[in-house]
């Protein structure tokens, strides 16, 4: 294979520590290990630290692991609501997530807006038990703002506000205390193959799950939230979880607190800074969101005109994978991650490249 940098908003290229941390991986018999050893707890209580750190989490937070973001969605529905949540739309993965409540028959509601537009937060319902937030739209690069997650939090102070991190943390600072619960999948902003999902709740999410299920309802099984939590404060899982991933996910996290986190948000801005600069001035390319403060840091969007055809050729032909639109704007968009993962030479290098074409 040629070398090849990815670009793709998830999975997308690896962190650069990953190669080494698999190799000792093998010599640490990580493929062998029993889950319930002594060891497996020493790694798996290292991971929660290690990302407690990175991402900042005040106390009273709890670190979960499951199968995947998706999978946290339906957890979510299970343990912290009972008849009804609210969701802000607009994309693909805030849709989704909706869509999840109309399977389980829930009288939620939704604010579905035109993708791109702004969301009026005066038109949350007043008495939602949920709300639904996804900080970072990836399908189309629009980021929520810490002024507009608090303005949530402040006039809904009883709601349990649910955060989709997916595609942002930990490349930007978010304050977790004005939310209630959160989650993401590895295989994004850590730059770790595809195969963990990290369920973030506090003692909120645990007293709603409790009163669910006392009130009669099914609140799910091996992971329903109190099983997590009890097998998670022993530095366990249900299951037989995915040992190779909590591994990965401690280094990384770790290397990460060593190149330290200013740094890293830094970076993402400059970074950011360079592909919002280059879609403003390339007569081809307009970027997708118009309000400059929700223009996602980590997932770059613009629309190019004539098609996206041939730019994504022309990059693939040099090594450089970048995404596709999204949905209805598969063919339009360019969508360009950039994560933890993509060096600043690296993006510097895909600017000139672009700038050129
Ligand atoms: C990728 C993504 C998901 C889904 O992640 P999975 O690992 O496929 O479950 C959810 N939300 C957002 C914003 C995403 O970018």
């Amino acid at each position: 294979m040629p070398n090849q940098l990815f670009f793709t908003p998830g999975p997308s290229q690896l962190y650069h520590t990953v190669p080494y941390h698999l190799k000792q991986a093998i010599s640490d018999h990580i493929g062998s290990i029993s889950h319930r050893s002594t060891k497996f707890q020493e790694i798996y209580g290292a991971m929660k630290l290690a990302l407690t750190q990175v991402l900042e989490l005040p106390d009273n937070y709890h670190i979960l692991t499951v199968a995947s973001a998706t999978e946290v969605w339906e957890r979510i529905l299970q343990n912290l609501v009972i008849s009804q949540s609210h969701h802000l739309v607009n994309g693909s993965f805030s849709q989704r997530f909706f869509d999840f409540t109309q399977q389980y028959q829930l009288d939620s509601t939704c604010q579905k807006v035109g993708f791109g537009a702004d969301f009026d937060l005066t038109q949350i319902p007043e008495n939602s038990e949920l709300i639904s937030i996804t900080y970072n739209e990836t399908s189309i690069g629009y980021s929520f703002t810490s002024e507009q997650l608090q303005a949530v939090r402040k006039n809904h102070p009883e709601a349990i506000i649910a955060l989709d991190v997916v595609s942002v943390s930990p490349a930007v600072k978010i304050d977790f205390s004005q939310i209630d619960t959160a989650y993401l999948s590895v295989q994004k902003c850590f730059g770790l193959p595809a195969g963990l999902g990290i369920w973030i709740v506090n003692d909120r999410c645990l007293e709603k799950a409790i009163a669910k299920k006392a009130l009669g309802h099914i609140i799910g099984s091996y992971h329903a939230l109190p099983e997590l939590l009890e097998q998670s404060a022993k530095n366990q899982t249900p299951e037989t979880p995915n040992v190779l991933s909590i591994y990965l996910l401690k280094h990384v996290a770790e290397a990460m607190l060593e190149r330290g986190l200013a740094q890293i948000h830094n970076e993402t801005k400059y970074k950011a800074t360079l592909l919002y600069q280059l879609f403003e001035n390339h007569n081809r390319l307009t970027p997708f969101i118009p309000s400059k403060p929700n223009r996602s840091q980590t997932v770059c969007v613009a629309n190019v005109a004539g098609g996206n055809e041939e730019l994504i050729k022309n990059l693939k032909q040099k090594g450089l994978i970048i995404g596709s639109g999204y949905g209805p704007y598969k063919s339009q968009h360019i969508r360009i991650a950039n994560f933890p993962a993509h060096s600043k030479e690296s993006v510097e290098m895909l600017v000139d490249l672009i700038s050129t074409y």
